[in-house]
């Protein structure tokens, strides 16, 4: 049997499953091939919690007014859509 990683070529099944594992590990390790495991995280929110406002529309920002229910936003512009919402959304 030949790992499909390294082509190294192992007779015995069990050393061969214990290679290719190790194999994998290494070469994800090495940046080789990517991880599947690790998935692609979206931009716009940074790990404090903090939405990113200001890569947002007019409409993306009146939507979030509307979804926290709201009031008097309507004829905002952006920069004081972004300050109203901070404002009024706390966590
Ligand atoms: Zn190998």
């Amino acid at each position: 049997m030949k790992c499909k990683h390294c082509g190294y070529e192992i007779h015995n099944p069990e050393i061969f499953n214990i290679h290719e594992s190790n194999c994998i590990d290494e070469q994800i390790q090495n940046g080789l091939i990517a991880d599947p495991s690790l998935e692609d995280n979206g931009q716009g929110e940074n790990n404090d919690g903090e939405v990113d406002y200001s890569s947002m529309t007019v409409d993306q920002l009146k939507a979030i007014c509307k979804e926290k229910n709201l009031e008097g936003y309507s004829n905002l512009n952006k920069d004081d859509l972004i300050t109203f919402i901070k404002e009024n959304i706390k966590g």
